[in-house]
């Protein structure tokens, strides 16, 4: 059944995305000369992409993937995570952030959030580690950053290796340092959806060589041609060595060269998203119905989401029916994320609804509002009047 438009109305006749990607003629002409070069995969775009990503960044090594889900495989990899090993993260993200632990054989372990920020929460962190606790991975959800220090505050001088998902946060800054070199490692991803794109892809930033050369090895297969890590010294000039099982998680140049292209737009990129979140959070404060994401004081975001939390107790309706007059109104509404471990495989694997309260009461009240650069003004005053409209209809 196709939703009611409440009035009869529609306040716009073309869908509005949730997200959408912004590519231009410069980014097409940068793919296509790398698609009449000699290398389509292993040549030298990918570097030079990498080389960017870390200066903008500020970290000493990154690692490009075929997706940002390779790229935390490769982490939990090269963090060592094995077989029984805890890895702590927060139910409100893709499950990508808890499945690379099952991957190598851990055990995903989740913590509540901070139900003002929506980012996972360093006390609740501290009561999830155990003796068994091998990595956690917090996530920069919306972009918002998480509270690193405090993380690191409550890990002391355990062994515990930190690997920050910051596939929203390309750009934000954490106390004034972008995004990409306080954890152990950083994911960041290159999904359309994401503040840049290369289709597919994904990076790991870190300041560790011992990481970046396990990165490095894992992405293609577990082999190495550097005469330096070889067990067996005197092969010739076509000599390789397998020295562990790895994958081929390799981007490919004509996607480097799109990345490259598109990080010269990010802070163009950044500012028209702050635009739009300023003109959302004035309007919506004075919305009665709708709660605003805290922004903590450390954190700069970049805005990849725009995620509200309804005032359920102001309205006589559940987030269900607003969304689908969101949608007949061809407002693009959608929701980061259902808690992770309520997905049917995650339940399989004995993970019981109830484990974060906190998540699970912000999952039921939660809705992502459109936000993409290529966005127009009327656009964004056309969501901010669907919002209005149906939540002034179904105020109790
Ligand atoms: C997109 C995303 C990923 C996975 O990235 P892909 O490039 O799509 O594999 C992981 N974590 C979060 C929070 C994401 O939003």
């Amino acid at each position: 059944m196709k939703p009611a438009i409440l009035g009869g109305i529609p306040i716009r006749n073309k869908p509005l995305p949730y997200a959408k990607q912004y590519i231009d003629d410069e980014d097409c002409l940068a793919v296509n000369e790398v698609l009449k070069s000699s290398f389509l995969t292993t040549g030298p775009k990918v570097k030079e992409f990498e080389e960017e990503i870390a200066n903008y960044v500020g970290a000493k090594y990154a690692v490009a993937f075929s997706n940002g889900t390779a790229a935390l495989h490769g982490a939990c990899y090269a963090a060592g995570v094995d077989a029984g090993d805890e890895v702590i993260t927060t139910p409100i993200t893709f499950a990508a952030s808890s499945n690379c632990a099952l991957y190598m054989g851990g055990v995903p372990v989740f913590a509540d959030i901070d139900p003002e920020t929506f980012n996972i929460d360093p006390k609740a962190i501290e009561k999830a580690i155990t003796n068994k606790t091998k990595a956690i991975i917090p996530v920069d959800f919306t972009g918002q950053v998480v509270d690193i220090d405090g993380i690191k505050d409550v890990v002391e001088d355990r062994d515990i290796i930190i690997i920050e998902d910051g596939a929203h946060s390309l750009g934000s800054k954490y106390k004034g340092t972008r995004v990409g070199g306080q954890a152990d490692m950083t994911m960041f991803s290159f999904h359309p959806v994401k503040t840049i794109t290369t289709g597919e892809g994904g990076i790991i930033t870190t300041n560790n060589k011992e990481y970046y050369t396990k990165l490095i090895n894992f992405r293609s297969h577990g082999i190495t041609r550097d005469i330096e890590q070889f067990k067996n010294k005197d092969g010739g000039g076509w000599y390789y060595e397998q020295l562990d099982l790895g994958f081929n998680y390799r981007m490919t140049d004509f996607q480097a060269a799109l990345g490259i292209s598109q990080m010269k737009k990010l802070d163009w990129f950044t500012q028209r998203r702050k635009e739009i979140v300023e003109r959302y959070n004035e309007a919506f404060k004075d919305i009665d119905g709708i709660i605003l994401q805290k922004n903590a004081s450390f954190s700069d975001t970049v805005n990849h989401l725009y995620v509200i939390k309804l005032d359920l107790a102001k309205l006589k309706v559940d987030r269900k029916a607003i969304y689908n007059a969101l949608i007949a109104e061809k407002i693009g509404a959608h929701v980061h994320y259902i808690p992770v471990y309520w997905h049917p495989y995650y339940q399989e694997l004995g993970y019981k609804k109830g484990l974060c309260p906190k998540a699970e009461e912000l999952y039921e009240a939660m809705l992502t509002v459109p936000l993409f650069p290529a966005m127009s003004d009327e656009d964004v005053e056309d969501v901010i009047k669907g919002f209005e409209k149906i939540i002034s209809y179904y105020r109790v």
